[in-house]
């Protein structure tokens, strides 16, 4: 009888999980929002090999803490689960992110241009400092762009670039000679130097978005140590802001070599960031052959929760993209591709700015979905602000999910208030038709990667200098906000299961916040950071009153 009891309880230890007996970790003291399907909002979570135990009230997850359990006292604070951009273009990003100046967030010029000065006094001299975007003029209290004169007294002994989104650039004169530019005829075709009123340069360059691409890739390229310094740097950036995952789709400037430095920090074991990538074609008209090769041996969903191959975007062929008059041709070839990633099981982002024109590509997914059932494959159409129901109502069909930037925050300044634009992006809609939809920034080039912003933004619909363009019809609650930027971001990566939520037996992603969420003035919700972010259960990022944390985080790493 004895022995019997034993092996009774001998079987009881095996079969009860572990998380039920003891933690690592306990997070108590807080206001945690689950972001489960009743937003639930919990005291207490206690995290056990990285994954999410238990959640409860104080007392209960207490009693989960052993000894040599990291106790973390959250003293009121709110928790969220980790954001999640699903359309950020951090690969890109992260790759001169260590070399490059940054003038996100900068409230004036004066500041900006500052931060130059600041690098030129960092960075090794003669370095190239570069600004690649994610700014707008509006965001300066100057209104104003930076004049060349600015830019060269703030670092005379460098070369200096400085892009503002895809259309104009500032050069200084050092920066042009390096380049050999001299006349329109040394830029790339489509550029044009700008001239003042008495025909002199001014050092910008204008032109379209081929032309500023083209003349990026002049600049030189990062070195792989560089590139590695900065994906660790970037990604421990968007920790600092809450961030815990991405959904990355590829973008101009990237080229399959450049994803180089992003695999060598994970076999490194030094990833702070989740990150899903899909890859785009790269040559015009030899987009099918390249990606066959690309993915010959990588199918959907190789790799782990660390990093994972995603499928085809957001761009598939040249011919296709940014084209709302697309020939038979061009449609033809785009179909073979989608038809092929569908027969394979691939998911598939697609960059598509005009509903006007959508038709043609919606008229392509749901032919392929004839052949190859797309339902449960979850692609996705980037941007779209102006989707209307019609076509919300076909994406829905089709299991089509939509990835929504806050593109407008620095776009919308373009715009007036219209009735159209009071709708844009219809989030409300796409919620009652029922389509996933995944919010993001479209980084770093058009936008800043803050999620905080973003989240400001889908709240008040506001620019990024105050002027209201959207009304409430279609504005999210804090809830359904928090939902895009999480669970609803975690769909396009096939991994509401695994995260965005805090439930049980999901990976321990979280921010612990610098404000409340949910009750702070919507105009201070863009300033929000994170003061402790974790990446399954491990402190990633830690300030404030968790310094203590990060110096622990940093003696590890060591
Ligand atoms: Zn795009």
């Amino acid at each position: 009888m004895k022995q019997r009891i034993a092996v009774v309880v001998a079987l009881c230890s095996i079969v009860a999980p572990a998380w039920a007996q003891s933690s690592d970790t306990v997070l108590l003291n807080g206001k945690i929002l689950t972001v489960d399907d009743q937003f639930a909002t919990r005291e207490a979570l206690a995290i056990h090999e990285g994954k999410i135990a238990a959640l409860g009230s104080t007392a209960e997850i207490k009693k989960l803490a052993r000894p040599g359990s990291r106790v973390i006292d959250l003293k009121g604070r709110t928790v969220i689960p980790g954001l999640i951009d699903s359309h950020m273009h951090a690969i890109r990003a992260a790759l001169s992110f260590a070399t490059e100046v940054n003038w996100i967030g900068a409230p004036s010029l004066a500041e900006a241009v500052g931060r130059i000065h600041e690098a030129s006094r960092t960075m090794r001299p003669g370095a190239w400092l570069i600004v690649a975007g994610g700014w707008n003029v509006q965001q300066f209290k100057e209104k104003r762009r930076p004049s060349q004169a600015e830019l060269l007294a703030a670092a005379p002994n460098n070369p200096v670039y400085v892009q503002l989104g895809y259309g104009w650039v500032m050069m200084t004169p050092a920066a042009l000679k390096a380049l050999n530019i001299a006349s329109d005829a040394d830029l790339p075709m489509g550029g044009k130097l700008d001239r003042d009123a008495n025909g002199n340069l001014t050092g910008g360059i204008t032109g379209g978005n081929n032309a500023i691409v083209a003349l990026f890739d002049k600049l030189p390229k990062p070195n792989f140590e560089e590139q590695v310094e900065g994906t660790r740097k970037f990604f421990r950036e968007l920790n600092r802001l809450g961030l815990t995952g991405v959904v990355d789709p590829g973008g101009n400037n990237l080229e399959p070599q450049d994803y180089q430095a992003l695999f060598h920090v994970w076999r490194q074991g030094q990833m702070t960031l989740r990150v899903a990538y899909s890859l785009c074609g790269q040559t015009p008209g030899a987009e099918f052959a390249e990606l066959k090769g690309l993915t010959q041996l990588l199918p959907m969903g190789f790799g782990d929760d660390m990093l994972r191959f995603n499928g085809l975007g957001e761009r598939i062929t040249a011919a296709m993209n940014n084209n709302n008059k697309p020939s038979d041709a061009d449609k033809e070839k785009y179909y073979e591709i989608a038809r092929w990633a569908a027969g394979r099981g691939m998911s598939l982002t697609m960059h598509w700015t005009n509903d006007e024109s959508v038709d043609q590509l919606l008229t392509i997914f749901e032919r392929v979905n004839k052949e190859t059932p797309i339902t449960g494959l979850r692609w996705s159409i980037a941007h779209l602000n102006n989707a209307s129901a019609v076509s919300l109502r076909r994406m829905k069909a089709l299991g089509v999910g939509w990835t929504v930037q806050d593109a407008l925050y620095f776009a919308g300044e373009q715009v007036q208030s219209t009735p159209a634009v009071r709708r844009q992006p219809p989030v409300e809609t796409a919620k009652e038709i029922g389509v996933p939809v995944g919010a993001g920034t479209d980084a770093h080039r058009v936008a800043s990667y803050n999620p905080f912003t973003a989240l400001q933004w889908f709240l008040d619909g506001k620019t990024v200098s105050g002027v209201a363009l959207r009304g409430p019809e279609e504005t999210p609650g804090r809830a359904d906000a928090l939902r895009f930027y999480t669970i609803g971001s975690a769909w396009f990566s096939h991994d509401e299961d695994k995260r965005g939520s805090l439930t049980v037996g999901k990976l321990a992603d979280l921010a612990v916040l610098s404000k409340d969420y949910m009750s702070v003035p919507v105009e201070e919700v863009g300033g929000i950071e994170s003061l402790l972010t974790m990446v399954g259960g491990k402190v990633v990022y830690a300030a404030g009153p968790y310094a203590v944390l990060e110096e622990r985080r940093q003696a590890e790493s060591r």
